[in-house]
């Protein structure tokens, strides 16, 4: 028996049971088409909701400001790692979300891990939707605050759990996606607020998936639901429809001004470079002078949508353009997943632990740069290959 043993039949099993992930390679930038470990496939699952990506506007600033500012940021942002660049993009963001104030950091899986466990400790108490990302998950844990899951989008039941703890002494903070990034349906945000003041607990939104989809111009939930100045932390990514890397926590300006003493990876892990705070800044600014791209983006999954349930697929009960194709188990879904690929579309299987177990699917992901006739294309392969795996009849 060696002591690494374990690692070999972990892998056994997840092969095994259709959870090994297939890893693949991208030849070719982000885009409606990629090249996918040799081949030009039609690219179905990036979050590249608006091009940006690849986007002419974000690269030419990207290099612009490697040449005035360099490629590395030197230090973390408490030392010396804040350029004026990052105060720019943070200013930026607020004023485009209508909040007081933002501060950035490396990612939007690190924003949950900075500002969760700063905001409740020990002692706190955790209200968090059953179906809230890993991230969230992680950032709940980091605290050491007690988590209390709550029915998935039920702000009922998220009523029942406050009144339990009612009593309780400690800080209460209720946390939820904005949009669930695995089905698409949009968190019933207002009333979560309306519960959450009534027993005066900390709100908390992850936008990941909201931020340049949902709102005027991919302003956000917030926007889309006008809860201006009503919910007190709005985390956001730039790694998605933004299409650089990073994420941002927008608050009042005292909030923020906490959160830069306290947030740990904002402490300790050094800033994002340069390249990345201008292109996320060009996203901002193309955001702000035009909504074309997320009228676009909409369009484009209106349509999508609208013909696979034509077809007979069961698309769940998405409000938004992530479109889970469910199909129930994972070897299934992994099947599906192959066979399109043989046909030239790159959608991925997901299964457990990202989805429940008996719930994996593929997930379209539609992009405003997708033309109809690449939609076109999309719904013909999955038509030939539904019927050939009898997943539509
Ligand atoms: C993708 C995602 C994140 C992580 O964002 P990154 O910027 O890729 O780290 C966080 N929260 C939610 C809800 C997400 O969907």
């Amino acid at each position: 028996m060696g002591k690494l043993d374990f690692v070999k039949e972990e892998i056994e099993r997840l092969k095994k049971e259709g959870l090994y992930v297939t890893i693949r390679t991208l030849e070719s930038p982000q885009g409606a088409w990629i090249k996918v470990d040799g081949k030009e496939v039609l690219n179905l699952c990036s979050n590249n909701y608006l091009g940006f990506a690849n986007h002419p506007v974000l690269k030419e600033r990207a290099k612009k400001a490697i040449d005035e500012l360099g490629v590395g940021p030197g230090a973390v942002r408490t030392i010396a790692g804040t350029m004026k660049i990052h105060r720019e993009l943070e200013e930026k963001l607020a004023k485009f979300k209508g909040a007081e104030a933002t501060l950035s950091f490396q990612s939007g899986f690190n924003t949950n891990l900075a500002v969760i466990p700063a905001i409740v400790g020990r002692g706190d108490v955790i209200f968090s939707d059953e179906l809230n990302h890993a991230s969230i998950i992680d950032g709940c844990r980091l605290s050491r605050a007690e988590i209390v899951r709550f029915n998935h989008a039920d702000p009922e039941d998220l009523r029942k759990k406050l009144e339990e703890y009612k009593e309780h002494p400690g800080r209460k903070l209720v946390v939820t996606d904005g949009v669930f990034s695995m089905d698409g349906d949009i968190a019933p945000l207002p009333e979560i607020v309306e519960v959450a003041e009534k027993y005066d607990a900390i709100t908390m939104v992850d936008d990941a998936h909201g931020e340049g989809v949902l709102g005027k111009s991919g302003r956000g939930i917030v926007d889309h639901f006008g809860l201006h100045g009503k919910v007190d932390l709005e985390v956001g990514t730039l790694s998605k429809a933004f299409g650089v890397v990073g994420g941002y926590v927008a608050a009042k300006e005292e909030v923020i001004d906490y959160l830069r003493q306290k947030a740990r990876p904002f402490l300790f892990s050094s800033a994002v470079t340069p390249a990345d705070v201008a292109a996320a800044i060009a996203a901002v600014d193309i955001l702000t002078d035009s909504d074309e791209l997320v009228v676009r983006l909409w369009d484009n999954a209106n349509y999508f949508k609208t013909e696979m349930k034509s077809l007979g697929f069961d698309i769940g009960i998405s409000q938004t353009p992530i479109t889970p194709v469910m199909l129930g188990e994972a070897p299934l879904a992994q099947e599906f997943s192959k066979r399109l690929f043989k046909e030239g579309i790159f959608a991925q299987a997901i299964g457990y632990p990202t989805v429940p177990k008996g719930k994996a699917r593929i997930r379209v992901m539609i992009s405003a740069v997708h033309e109809k006739k690449d939609l076109d294309f999309a719904l013909e392969k999955f038509e030939k290959v539904g019927k050939e795996l009898g997943v539509i009849g």
